[in-house]
Order: structure tokens, then sequence, then C-alpha cells
């Protein structure tokens, strides 16, 4: 019904804006037969992924204003994004042959006099980074170059650097966003202060931010050192013990730490590799790096290094992505879980998940790409703000993040997607157990979720949260627009309750 709706407004709208001008006779929208169209409309996962039955590319504010006052006004979803959108909550995928409100054309990034630096609402890391390498600064930064900085930012944002400077939305000052029927409003500390706090950390589900600014600190100078090494399996042992050492005892600021888990194609087996990301100190890097050299023969739970690789980088390459080559690569399949814990989850678990990670490719091997990532990072710089500083609800737990990502291509019976969800929500699961994460309960960030997840694992336990983000979403969202991302409930029975397979695939409301 919706989908026969939404096509009927569409071709009014179209023949409005080419005929009679009603939209200001200027509208960047465009249909399949666009040649641009598959690159703009190109997902990093097209597994549960969002589609489109029309592009939307204002090319200013006035214009992305007035379209989503039409669309608001006529009931139709839109979802915005950029080409490449690296979102991968299962529920985006309830968004079908909705409106693409596009980005790509707000993708500034400006430092101001202030050293603050204004980012667009399209931009990606690769526009931000290297920005604020010209200019002697830097902030915390995604990893990666083609993600989405405001996708990230809404959720939190880790990355690069956030021992030192905490969350990237930790470091916002200001944001401009059109609500869902295009007003234009501020966000910060002093203007509509309650949506402020809930664009850092909630900031999907209230609105289109057109631009947002953030502080940044200067570049003291030198090199990041960045190592990575290859352990054979038998180290598993030691380098969890190793990695569980530092984590507990001496996880600084300055430091960043992945463990991961790949898969050697070639060898038919899972791969053990490490990346250590030191700040500015090439000795202190070292040092780290040399508690996981291979160990003297003797010693229990030893360490086999067989490969290790070191450099130095400037701040614009920590965000080049090298340590994980093709992560950027757009249309594969792709789904998620994660959990996270106080230091690192225990050992066992550690390596039953090694195992049925190489049973699930060996059983697959179209998913050779699939991955898993411990990332830990110092938690002092965010545990530093009071715990209501942002929505963002997980300040000062997150040490260790687990990222089970399942990667295939071909699947054409759908086997393989099931596996996947199988395997990555056993091993979540099994990370997830109290006597592995040290938690009670699940604690997931939102950015790595998948759909089973409680929103409240995600937003918060507190009944205030809670209230606080249910009341936000009804005043900015009313109708439901931004519910794509894990919506927030628009009253108080929709906290707790996972949202099951096969649920609704839209909370949202008629107009
Ligand atoms: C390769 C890779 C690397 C990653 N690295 C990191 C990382 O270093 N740190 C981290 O915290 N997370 C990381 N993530 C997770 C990431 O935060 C999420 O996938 C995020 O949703 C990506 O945002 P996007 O803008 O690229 O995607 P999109 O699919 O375009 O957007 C995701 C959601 O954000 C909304 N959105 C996007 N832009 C705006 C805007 N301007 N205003 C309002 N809503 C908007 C969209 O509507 C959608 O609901 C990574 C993910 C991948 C796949």
């Amino acid at each position: 019904m919706r989908n026969i709706h939404t096509c009927m407004y569409l071709a009014i709208w179209i023949a409005q804006a080419t005929c009679d001008d009603a939209v200001d006779g200027k509208l960047s929208f465009y249909s399949s037969s666009w040649e641009g169209w598959n690159k703009n409309t190109a997902r990093w996962s097209a597994y549960e992924a969002p589609t489109f039955s029309a592009v939307f590319k204002p090319e200013t504010e006035g214009e992305l204003s007035q379209g989503m006052e039409y669309l608001a006004k006529h009931n139709i979803p839109y979802l915005a994004t950029k080409p490449g959108g690296h979102g991968n909550v299962p529920t985006l995928g309830h968004y079908q042959d909705v409106v693409q409100i596009n980005l790509d054309n707000f993708r500034h990034a400006i430092v101001n006099s202030d050293y603050s630096i204004t980012v667009g609402g399209g931009a990606k890391m690769e526009d931000l980074i290297p920005t604020l390498h010209k200019a002697g600064r830097e902030m915390t930064v995604g990893s990666f170059p083609c993600v989405g900085v405001h996708g990230v930012m809404l959720g939190g944002g880790m990355g690069r650097l956030m021992g030192r400077y905490g969350l990237i939305s930790d470091a916002l000052l200001h944001a401009k966003v059109a609500i869902w029927n295009g007003t234009i409003v501020e966000a910060s500390d002093k203007v509509n202060s309650d949506l402020f706090w809930g664009l850092r950390g909630a900031g999907h589900n209230l609105g289109v931010v057109i631009e947002s600014t953030y502080k940044t600190w200067p570049d003291e100078g030198g090199l990041h050192y960045n190592a990575d090494m290859v352990f054979t399996d038998d180290s598993l042992d030691g380098v969890v013990d190793t990695y569980r050492e530092i984590v507990k005892d001496s996880l600084d600021p300055s430091l960043f730490l992945i463990l991961g888990y790949m898969y050697d194609a070639e060898a038919k087996k899972p791969l053990l590799f490490m990346n250590i990301v030191y700040a500015h100190d090439e000795g202190k890097g070292r040092r780290v790096a040399a508690r996981f050299a291979s160990s003297p023969e003797g010693t229990a739970n030893p360490i086999v290094r067989i490969s290790f690789k070191e450099s130095n980088m400037n701040f614009s390459e920590l965000g080049s992505g090298k340590a994980v080559p093709g992560v950027c690569d757009v249309n594969l399949k792709n789904t998620l879980y994660t959990a996270s814990t106080p230091d690192l989850f225990e050992t066992a678990a550690m390596k039953a998940v090694y195992k049925s990670f190489g049973s699930f490719v060996c059983a697959h091997p179209g998913a050779n790409r699939s991955i898993l990532l411990f990332e830990a990072v110092d938690g002092k710089a965010m545990d530093a703000l009071p715990h209501d500083y942002s929505a963002y609800a997980h300040r000062g737990m997150m040490t260790t993040n687990a990222i089970i990502q399942a990667t295939w291509d071909e699947d054409f019976d759908g086997i393989v997607a099931e596996a996947a969800n199988a395997w990555g929500k056993e091993a979540r699961d099994l990370l997830a157990r109290p006597e592995v994460s040290g938690y009670d309960k699940l604690y997931a960030y939102v950015n790595y979720a998948n759909k089973d997840e409680p929103l409240a694992a995600l937003y918060g336990y507190e009944e205030k949260q809670q209230r606080r983000l249910t009341g936000l979403k009804r005043k900015y969202d009313p109708h439901g627009f931004f519910n794509a991302y894990r919506p927030l409930p628009l009253d108080m029975n929709g906290w707790g309750l996972p949202l099951a397979p096969g649920a609704p695939e839209s909370t949202r409301d008629e107009l």
C-alpha cells in the first residue's frame, strides 16, 4: 500500500518539479534511469540494505529544506545518506523504495579562525582528516576514509585518538539540523540543548544534520607509531594474556589496540593478527609492540610472531585504513554483531570464537573476507565528562568492543546469510555472557549493532535516559521519519523489548 502511495506522490512531485515549478523549479531529483544512479545508490553492504525509488540530491540547504517539507507533507518516506553509505544495522533494510536524500553536495570541511572545524552533512572521513592535518590540528577520527563523519558521530563516534580526546561527538560544539518537515534548527549547549544532547549518541533518529562544528586540538608533532603483526594459531593464549595485561594495567590514552581474526584462504584456516597505534611516540609504541614479540623457549603460553611490520604515520594516514585493506569495497554483503567488556573477554571464549570462525568460513568459503576485531582504547577522556553529558549511554564502559563481521558475496539461496547470522549471533551471545564479558547485561555500540539487541542495550538501561530519549523522539520526529536506524520508541512501552525477527517493518505513523 505504502509503495503505491509513494510512487503516486513521487510521480506528482516530478511532474510538479518539471512542469510548474511547484517546488522552486530547481529540484535535483533523479529516477533510476539517471546515469549516476548506481554510483549514488551503492551501499557498503548490500545485505538488508535500504532501496530507493528516487534520489533527491539538493545543492543548497534551502533546497534540502524545501524537498523535505514536500516529502513530509505528502508522507513520502526518505533516508538521508550518501554514495557508499556504511550504515549496516538491518533495520535500514526496512526502508524499501524510499526517497534517498543524497548529501553528497554537502562534503565541505573548513577550519575556522578559532581552530574549530565545520563539516558538511555528507562529508566522509577522507574530507575531514586531511583538512585537519593541513591546519596542524587533530581530533578523534574514524580509521577508514570512506565512512561518513555523521553516521559515525551520531552514534557516539569511536576511533583513533579517542583515548586522548574522547568520542567524536564529545567534541561537537554546534549542529545545524533539518528536522522531519524541513524546518532548519540550530543545536548547541545554548540553543535546543535537548536536541544537542540527543544528537550525540542517538542522533540518527532526530533529523538531517546539514553541518556540524567540532573542537580540535593542536597536533603536537611527531609521527604516530604503527605496528602490524601476525601470529601462529597456537599463540592465541599468549597474545590474549598480553593484551589483557596491557588493558588492565597500563592502557594509556595514546594507545589503540586491535586484536583481529582474519581468514587465510590459501591455508584454509583463521589467522591471528594485531595492529597497534601509539600516538606521537615511536619509542613508547615500540615498547608495547615488543610485548608481542616471540617468547623465549619454555615460556608458558608462548607467542610465536610470524610477521612484524612497523611504520610511522602522520595524522592524515591514521584514517587511511591501511590495517585492513579492501574494507571500503562496496556492494558486498555484511552482517555485524557486537559486545563489549571492561578489559577483554574470557580466554576460553576468545578461543571458542576463533574456532567457530574457522568452521563458519571453511563451510562457506565465499565468506572468507569475514573478520573479527577486538578494539581497545583507554576510557579516561570519556570518563572525565559527566555520565549524562550526551545521549551516548556507555561512557567509560566499552574498553574493548568486539566487532563480529561476516562478509560474503554470492548467495543465491540465502544459505550463507543464514549461516553468517547464526554464527555471528552465537559468537556475540557467547562473548556477552556475564562470566565472559564481566557485565550482567549486553552493552552494544549502536553503530556496530544488529537488530536483535534490546534497545536498552544500545541506548541505556536507565529509565531516566529512556524517558529523555522518548521525549526527544516525540518532539523532534513525531511521525517517525527517522526510524531507519534502530528507532527510538515514541512511547515508553517500546523500551526493553528485543526487536523480534519479522517484527513490523516500520513503526512509522501515518500522517
Ligand atoms: C568500514 C567501516 C569502518 C567503520 N569505522 C568506524 C569507526 O572508526 N568508528 C565508529 O564509531 N564507527 C565505525 N563504523 C561504523 C559506522 O559508525 C556506521 O556504520 C555508520 O552508520 C556509518 O555511517 P555512514 O554515514 O557512512 O552511513 P550511512 O548509511 O550513510 O548512514 C548511516 C545512518 O546515519 C544517518 N546519517 C548519515 N548522515 C547523516 C546526517 N548528515 N544527518 C543525519 N543522519 C545521517 C543515515 O540516515 C543512516 O540512518 C565503521 C563501519 C564500517 C563499515
